[in-house]
């Protein structure tokens, strides 16, 4: 499946906040990670993992989730993604 990586998380909670030009946005959100503190890093780090925890407990009970190998997968019928079921026959 595919997780949001720590860096896309602060890229969201910078747009959040961040009010200037489009054009502006990535120097900006460069600048704003450089003046980050280590409490603040710390802080949007346990949201990301919070955040990609409860989105994984979800596909995991809608049976998104390939049981063996953890990628995610569109088939219902099985509980194991297709590239799984091949490799045990
Ligand atoms: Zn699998």
């Amino acid at each position: 499946m595919k997780i949001k990586t720590f860096e896309d998380f602060l890229s969201d909670e910078h747009a959040k906040q961040y009010s200037g030009l489009d054009d502006d946005m990535v120097d900006n959100f460069d600048n704003w990670v450089a003046n980050l503190g280590v409490d603040d890093v710390i802080e949007y780090a346990n949201e990301c993992i919070e955040q990609t925890i409860k989105e994984y407990q979800e596909k995991i009970k809608k049976g998104k989730i390939c049981l063996k190998c953890g990628a995610e997968k569109e088939d219902d019928n099985s509980v194991f993604c297709n590239k799984c079921l091949k490799k045990n026959k």
